[in-house]
């Protein structure tokens, strides 16, 4: 099948590649013409594992293309996917569409035929119809859009996109999505991959809920962790104890500084903000804790680096970590950033080190001090904060650090380090 992916940041360029890998002719489209033109050479321009072998063997075959034109998409596409970002509004929970709306404006007028639009961009409940009405007013031709949202994790997005655990797609009914849908996903669906076709609003919804599920299992476990603060309890062996259980589950109980980047944070005040617009006020009080909860572990950790060192005044501090998560580089809404910055405020001095992430680190908080590895950022530092948990940090051996800090405190934003070995090698361990 001949398949557009409109938008090619962190989702589209892995989805555009995984449907060329999956046999289809793909055309991915953007407005930022160093992205396209880096694409069509087979490069990503971002970190994520496995996917630069994926789009070179695709764009080599021939399979895979990128441009700029929405007349030439309109042109070659059978079927469109929608993968531009749905940023926060600025000054606002609410979600900014801009970018989808102006997706169905520059397509729309092109197309030649009729067609179907599968959404895959994270959007509020309500979002399809808005797109159904103003392409109706935009061409003569029949318009489809179906929703059919994205779960992939950063750090493991062609995995996830080729092998999902369940694909979702909401439709309008008496349309031809479905059959498309299935066309396009055939090898997966063989696979007994569940697929669960809705209308558009519950797919719509299935997204926004699922992560907002996972951001509420995070804050939940943030806000036990306080509370085993307060009464001198352990809230790792807790969270052992409680996620062997399997109605909860131990994955996503990590206390630590929170959840950022790209997606949770502006999807949960999305849907806060959405839930509000709908009345429905429990969800947005729920989300509004969550959100609560999840920024005040930023303020909180700076609190204890502040305790840790006296005074941030003067301090040196090493951050170790900028990408919200390991395996990523992506920076955007990261808790270790916040955290260096504000301590900065303080008037820190932060020299931070991220083994994939500082280019773009840079780019977002220019006046931090970029150490070229974990151990030069440390050199002289009071005290350490390890605030994204790559592998390469939890190997740091304590003796090696101790031989060029200042002090010997250990600040575990992310629960990750080998808290024994660095006790027993001299340091103040405090998460
Ligand atoms: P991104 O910022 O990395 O990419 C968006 C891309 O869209 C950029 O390359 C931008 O240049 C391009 N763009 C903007 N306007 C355009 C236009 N009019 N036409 C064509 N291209 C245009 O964002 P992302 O992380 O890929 O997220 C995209 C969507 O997918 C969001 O709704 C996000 O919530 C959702 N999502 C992301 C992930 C993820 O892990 N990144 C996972 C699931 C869902």
């Amino acid at each position: 099948m001949k398949i557009t992916v409109l938008g090619t940041g962190y989702l589209g360029a892995t989805h555009a590649a995984c449907m060329a890998e999956l046999g289809h002719e793909v055309l991915g489209v953007d407005v930022d013409a160093g992205k396209v033109a880096a694409l069509s050479e087979g490069k990503v321009p971002f970190h994520e594992p496995g996917l630069p072998a994926v789009l070179k063997r695709n764009v080599d075959a021939g399979r895979l293309r990128f441009t700029t034109s929405y007349a030439e998409a309109a042109e070659f596409g059978d079927v469109h996917f929608i993968a531009v970002g749905t940023p926060q509004r600025k000054g606002e929970f609410a979600a900014d569409l801009t970018y989808v709306n102006a997706v169905v404006d520059s397509l729309v007028p092109h197309l030649t035929r009729d067609t179907v639009i599968l959404g895959k961009s994270t959007v509020p409940v309500g979002t399809t119809d808005l797109l159904r009405a103003r392409a109706r007013v935009a061409t003569t031709y029949a318009v489809e859009f179906a929703w059919n949202p994205e779960f992939l994790r950063e750090g493991h997005a062609v995995a996830d996109t080729l092998e999902p655990d369940r694909l979702v797609l909401g439709v309008e009914p008496g349309g031809r999505a479905e059959e498309v849908a299935r066309e396009i996903y055939a090898p997966i669906l063989e696979r007994q991959t569940p697929f669960f076709v809705t209308d558009t609003a519950t797919a719509e919804l299935v997204k926004v809920s699922a992560n907002a599920f996972l951001a509420t299992k995070i804050s939940f476990i943030n806000a036990v962790a306080e509370v085993c603060e307060a009464a001198g309890a352990d809230v790792v062996s807790l969270a052992d104890a409680i996620g062997v259980d399997t109605r909860i589950g131990r994955r996503f109980l990590n206390a630590g500084v929170g959840f950022g980047g790209g997606c949770l944070p502006k999807d949960i005040r999305a849907f806060m903000a959405r839930s509000g617009e709908l009345g429905a006020s429990h969800m947005h009080g729920l989300l509004r804790e969550v959100d609560s909860i999840n920024m005040g572990r930023r303020t909180r950790m700076v609190d204890v680096a502040r305790d840790a060192c006296g005074s941030l005044l003067g301090a040196k501090v090493a951050v170790l970590g900028c990408a919200f998560k390991p395996d990523s580089d992506d920076v955007r809404d990261s808790p270790a950033l916040n955290i260096a910055g504000q301590m900065q405020l303080q008037g820190a001095a932060v020299s931070v080190y991220d083994p994939e992430a500082m280019d773009n680190s840079r780019r977002l908080f220019p006046t931090l001090d970029y150490a070229t590895s974990a151990l030069e950022a440390c050199k002289g530092a009071d005290a350490v904060l390890v605030l994204t948990e790559w592998r390469e940090f939890r190997e740091l051996e304590p003796d090696v650090v101790a031989g060029v800090t200042r002090g010997r405190t250990l600040i575990d934003g992310r629960n990750c380090m080998p808290r024994e070995a660095w006790e027993t090698a001299g340091w103040t361990y405090r998460t």
